[in-house]
């Protein structure tokens, strides 16, 4: 049976040690969030999430989601229980305001988790991902007497939220999409249409499902100009809050799928269904947008979270396995052979995992802090400069943590041999429902075109500017400390090839497009690179200054893994960049008919 810790420790020392999260408390909310109280919540969720979530992890993939003869969608047995506890322990409006029945709490804390949450049981994690990204969407876009309506419900667990983009003939382009909706003359629409692919869109977790729905109003202009966002109710709503009538949307099938078993990925169909304009007309990817960046963010969050628990299970294993001997001679002579920990290539494969997930976990909250400094601070160049992070870091987060998280998975059930792909360890779940992180929310090669079409260019690189000279102020500063040296130098040698690929793209992308459409997911990986060496060049001048104070294993094995990642991983960029300035011209060259 597959074991999960909640990475507690290690998340308390990234916030406190390396990213100065209480030095924050300028931030409206950030003073509740004390270190004792963010301690507590964080140990608190990791019960839940050690002791609730991932009990039931198995038996959501061995059972999936069931459609009944009348539309009604049952989880798998134990969800509905394991969903309450996570309902009523107030998990879903951590971060909400209070105003709305949330505790307030930065979003950053969320963040941690949702890690947790994710790395238990991404399946059953993903109702109250998508409720939270709904509730993102209504606090930014929806009117006074919307969030009254809606949020409340939303921040209990009575109400899960969804996100319905998809259509069968557009995913990526939504601007195709046909779903369609029409006046009814007293301020709400009637829509009529086609959902697929909807996670959450129906099951037996909450009394009702609240439905953002993106749809073309009759006679708006085609492509994406035409769209908008509407609020979508399965069950209407009274003036009071009480259930009304049942609306016209219903789940027409569920999809059988690879993983996220536990997860109702529903067909919707909207027959006419009740729905209410949130935010502006025509206006509503602007708005979806909103919880599209939200939800993208915890997506790369769960890559990071099925990475940690395969790696966490690899760990235990080759502790475990006999076999083989060391190549330096016997660990272990009284038995028959070596635990497979001592091989290098295993170690070099735990490193490897270990390496990433430190960092991408401190990427992660970096990337968590932006958008609370953008949502709580006062100061208006704080606030742009965290959006500019936010902004540029978002593609990042979700496409290099899933990349690697679903890599990661399958580096980690090698490690158990032949026992890996057998189910019953549980490692083929993990690699199965990494899987789909690369894919949903904009799959991993539009976040790459996302960063390097928009996000580079916007403001005239201002964001890349400014990540920039984020990173060279640090080598500055830290450049001269010979302790740092195994960190700084591999990471100014990396900076230098994301400066050199921006350079390059600059002088060759602009006139030829394919030039940057063929890089695009190189230099997000650069790039994501160096964002994670310089995660471990914070991180290691925190586990410096501890060890400095109170020496222990923990930050030398920080400190080690570190030089890891800077040694073994790192370089990797030289290899992004010859291939970034190889161009378009051989990956365009052959016709269509020679493939
Ligand atoms: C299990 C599951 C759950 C999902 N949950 C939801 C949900 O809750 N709500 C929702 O609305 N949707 C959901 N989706 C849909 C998901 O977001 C889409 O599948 C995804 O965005 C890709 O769209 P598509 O499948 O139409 O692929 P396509 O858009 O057809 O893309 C196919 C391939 O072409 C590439 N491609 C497309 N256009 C370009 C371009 N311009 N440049 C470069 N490459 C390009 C893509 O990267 C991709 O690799 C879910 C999907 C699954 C499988």
């Amino acid at each position: 049976m597959p074991q999960y810790r909640a990475p507690v420790d290690d998340t308390l020392f990234l916030l406190t040690d390396v990213l100065g999260f209480h030095a924050r408390d300028n931030l409206a909310g950030f003073a509740d969030a004390s270190p004792d109280v963010v301690e507590a919540v964080l140990r608190e969720g990791a019960k839940l999430a050690e002791e609730v979530l991932a009990p039931v992890n198995r038996v959501g993939d061995l059972e999936g989601c069931r459609r009944e003869p009348d539309g009604s969608v049952r989880t798998p047995t134990g969800f509905k229980s394991a969903y309450d506890a996570y309902a009523k322990g107030g998990w879903m409006g951590l971060a909400v305001p209070e105003e709305f029945g949330g505790q307030g709490l930065p979003h950053t804390v969320n963040t941690a988790m949702q890690e947790f949450a994710s790395g238990a049981n991404l399946a059953l994690g993903m109702y109250p991902g998508l409720t939270q990204g709904a509730m993102a969407a209504l606090l930014v876009h929806g009117s006074d007497e919307q969030k009254a309506l809606y949020l409340p419900k939303m921040v209990e667990g009575a109400w899960t939220g969804t996100m319905n983009l998809t259509e069968p003939h557009c995913g990526t382009d939504l601007g195709l999409l046909k779903t369609k909706a029409v006046p009814n003359g007293d301020g709400s629409y009637s829509l009529t249409g086609t959902k697929i692919f909807i996670s959450a869109g129906e099951h037996d977790l909450a009394e009702n499902i609240v439905h953002l729905v993106i749809a073309r109003i009759e006679g708006a202009p085609a492509g994406t100009k035409g769209i908008s966002l509407f609020v979508v109710p399965k069950f209407l709503v009274n003036p009071d809050g009480s259930l009304g009538a049942r609306n016209g949307v219903s789940c027409g099938s569920l999809e059988h799928k690879m993983g996220i078993h536990g997860n109702a990925t529903c067909v919707m169909n909207y027959d006419g269904a009740t729905g209410w304009l949130v935010g502006q007309e025509n206006r509503g990817l602007n708005a979806m947008f909103v919880m599209m960046n939200e939800a993208r963010l915890a997506v790369g969050v769960q890559g990071l979270g099925q990475s940690e628990v395969a790696y966490q299970n690899a760990v235990a294993y080759a502790k475990e396995r006999l076999q083989g001997r060391a190549l330096t001679g016997a660990k272990a002579p009284d038995k028959a052979a070596d635990p497979i920990i001592v091989h290098p290539d295993v170690r070099r494969t735990l490193m490897q995992i270990g390496a990433f997930n430190e960092a991408a976990r401190a990427l992660m909250l970096w990337t968590a802090l932006q958008a609370d400094i953008l949502h709580r601070s006062e100061d208006a160049k704080e606030r742009q400069t965290a959006d500019d992070h936010l902004g540029l870091l978002t593609p990042v987060v979700k496409g290099v943590l899933t990349d690697r998280g679903f890599a990661n998975a399958v580096e980690a059930q090698q490690l158990f041999g032949g026992h890996g792909y057998i189910e019953e360890w549980g490692m083929s779940q993990f690699v199965r429902d990494a899987r789909i992180a690369m894919i949903y929310e904009g799959a991993n090669g539009i976040q790459a075109m996302d960063l390097i079409g928009r996000k580079l260019p916007k403001d005239g690189g201002r964001a890349m500017m400014a990540f920039l000279g984020e990173v060279q102020t640090f080598l500055k500063d830290h450049g001269e400390d010979p302790a740092m040296a195994p960190f700084t130098q591999p990471l100014q040698a990396g900076l230098n090839d994301l400066q050199g690929a921006v350079m390059w793209l600059m002088q060759n992308a602009f006139s030829k497009p394919d030039n940057a459409g063929a890089g695009a997911s190189d230099f997000m990986h650069l790039f994501g690179l160096v964002a994670l060496g310089y995660m471990w060049a914070r991180i290691a001048k925190a586990a410096l200054a501890r060890n400095a104070e109170t020496a222990s294993p923990r930050w030398e094995a920080k400190l080690t893994t570190g030089r890891f990642f800077m040694e073994r991983m790192l370089p990797e960029t030289a290899l992004r960049l010859v291939r970034i300035k190889a161009g378009a011209d051989t990956t365009m060259a052959l016709a269509d008919e020679a493939f």
